[in-house]
């Protein structure tokens, strides 16, 4: 990184100006457990596409990725079935209703950032077992984050496992219609398990930064994700990822992106690096109230919209 020095400073500055938003926004306590985080934590980490990192605030928190997740169930759809059936099952179109409605769904999930799209693009993760895929989907985050402490925070998963009617909803509707062949119960374990995955920003922002670099491992020496794979992945978290804020995010800060209700934000920058921001204050759509104070503020001073 060149100019290290100067992006810290942006950094700093960024954090600094959103700690006037540090009491605004509301935990995600529909999943019980998310009601016990702490909620004043905040971290980011940025990863260069060279694999150099810089880190401010609590960057060893461990939270639960929820819905960034969405984004490995995709990318293991895609690499496991292809893009023909994969599109067969699920949109490519933003939607103006809440993740985790079921009204939009008529012939399939509108998109597979929101959750009847990721419990769609997890029906089609290959594996014999519930057990055996979700063993893959962690060995995939291990090797996207270039690590090997990937947790299973299995409190959060069954504080969700337990109030979670409207997914289990969603999951027997899709199978209803056809979009889901496998046991309805199963794909909901497993989608639900995928989202009680525990990493921290360090993590994610590497996991950003590899597919900011095109799927290609930082150190250059490995394919990890096909090129392809990529392109369409960034295309769809450009399109859905911050929910139904996406448009005005993709104005305001003009990366893909895409946002978890544990508080996450991960963005994008092709070519230039990954990052991750963690504050679980969360807005009406679901995003971080911060992450997005601090990721707009970032990307206008460092020119990172990709757009201009
Ligand atoms: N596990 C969460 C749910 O299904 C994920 C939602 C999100 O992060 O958008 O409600």
């Amino acid at each position: 990184m060149k100019n290290r020095v100067e992006v810290e400073r942006v950094l700093e500055q960024a954090i600094r100006n959103s700690e006037a938003y540090k009491d605004v926004g509301k935990l995600a306590d529909y999943i019980p457990e998310l009601a016990n985080v702490e909620p004043d934590n905040f971290g980011i980490a940025l990863v260069d596409v060279d694999g150099e990192i810089i880190v401010k605030g609590d960057d060893e928190i461990v939270f639960s990725i929820q819905s960034i997740s969405k984004v490995i169930d995709l990318i293991m759809a895609l690499e496991d079935v292809g893009r023909e059936e994969v599109f067969s099952k699920v949109g490519m179109e933003p939607t103006e209703y809440k993740f985790n409605s079921i009204r939009p769904i008529s012939d399939k999930a509108a998109n597979p950032l929101i959750n009847a799209g990721a419990i769609s693009t997890c029906s089609l993760i290959r594996g014999s077992s519930t057990q055996e895929k979700f063993d893959r989907v962690i060995e995939k985050i291990g090797s996207l984050s270039n690590s090997e402490d990937v947790r299973f925070l299995e409190h959060i998963f069954l504080s969700e496992m337990e109030t979670t009617d409207i997914n289990r909803s969603i999951s027997y509707y899709l199978k209803s219609i056809g979009i889901i062949d496998n046991d309805a119960e199963e794909v909901l374990e497993l989608y639900v398990r995928n989202c009680s995955i525990g990493l921290n920003v360090k993590q994610l922002a590497h996991i950003a930064a590899v597919l900011a670099n095109g799927g290609r491992s930082l150190d250059g020496k490995e394919q990890l994700v096909d090129k392809e794979v990529v392109k369409i992945t960034l295309a769809l978290m450009a399109a859905c990822g911050m929910y139904e804020e996406s448009g005005q995010y993709l104005v305001e800060v003009g990366f893909p992106s895409k946002s978890g209700v544990g508080g996450a934000i991960i963005g994008i920058v092709p070519g230039k690096c990954g990052i991750c921001t963690y504050s679980p204050r969360l807005d009406r759509s679901g995003n971080s109230v911060r992450g997005l104070k601090v990721l707009e503020e970032i990307s206008k001073t460092l020119n990172l919209n990709i757009f201009i």
